[in-house]
């Protein structure tokens, strides 16, 4: 699943390419914006913006026409000069937005709307979202009380919650419990205000970092040692990510992992550095 450093840098560079521009062609292999293409079309239309919120794309048109989607699992967003070949198969696009230079192409997206500014102000899921962790003006302390405001949510799931912050996925959900060496599977009732503010910076200082980061989708949280190439595992770069059974970076005890949540999504920790908290008797 992309996380949403992978969404905002895809939104920065689809901004960049067609914000301004005017849309020569649209195609779509998607019933129901087909059908408003058919009574309003977006060809002929000016791209005003694309921007990311949390997981969420939105592309602005003139004529208050808004495309949003989101790509869950299996979308992708890919930009191409007119008469470049794809790198995916026909059979997976669904959405085309030519303009004279570039064509947006939407890949197997299952998640994609048209949308009014009012109508999509009570998108369910999308109104509901919580402080951006790559927005400007993040919300620090609305982030954290959201947090608390969900106490029987244990720590790694609640930081999946895309209605108290958004952005933040299962690769990161790991390793910001591990740098502030909270147990992920501990209820966020058990933490102390000082672990809310760590886990809420931390979140959004590895967002930003990756998100300015132009060397690819390789998540980097971890830079102990500078990498010179970037052939290696990405996850070399993480702390605790995808390294079940190998030494700890801090203390060398085994990183452990373990299916967490209603959808079982995995988790990985330190036993050692992120101890559960026990009641003293
Ligand atoms: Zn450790």
């Amino acid at each position: 699943m992309p996380e949403g450093d992978t969404i905002f840098r895809a939104a920065r560079t689809l901004n960049k390419a067609l914000a301004g521009q005017t849309i020569t062609r649209f195609e779509t292999q998607l019933p129901h914006l087909q059908r408003v293409h058919d009574t309003t079309p977006v060809t002929g239309r000016t791209i005003e913006s694309v921007t990311a919120s949390g997981k969420w794309m939105t592309v602005r048109f003139s004529g208050n026409l808004i495309l949003l989607t989101h790509m869950l699992m299996s979308g992708s967003w890919h930009i191409y000069q007119t008469a470049e070949k794809w790198q995916r198969p026909r059979y997976d696009m669904r959405i085309v937005i030519g303009t004279e230079k570039f064509d947006a192409v939407a890949f197997k997206v299952p998640v994609a709307e048209f949308h009014t500014s009012e109508s999509l102000a009570s998108r369910q899921g999308y109104a509901t979202l919580g402080p951006d962790l790559l927005a400007e003006d993040f919300d620090e302390r609305q982030a954290a009380a959201n947090l608390r405001a969900e106490p029987d949510v244990e720590v790694a799931e609640a930081l999946l919650h895309q209605n108290i912050v958004s952005g933040l996925g299962n690769v990161y959900k790991s390793e910001v419990c591990f740098a502030c060496r909270v147990n992920p599977f501990c209820k966020v009732s058990a933490l102390t205000d000082e672990e809310i503010r760590c886990l809420v910076s931390t979140a959004r200082k590895f967002m930003k970092a990756n998100a300015t980061d132009t060397s690819g989708d390789g998540i980097t949280t971890y830079t102990g040692f500078r990498r010179t190439t970037h052939r290696a595992d990405p996850r070399q770069r993480l702390w605790v990510y995808g390294r079940a059974g190998q030494p700890c970076r801090r203390c060398g005890t085994p990183i452990r992992s373990r299916k967490q949540g209603r959808d079982a999504r995995v988790t990985f920790w330190c036993p050692e550095c992120q101890r559960e908290k026990f009641t003293e008797f």
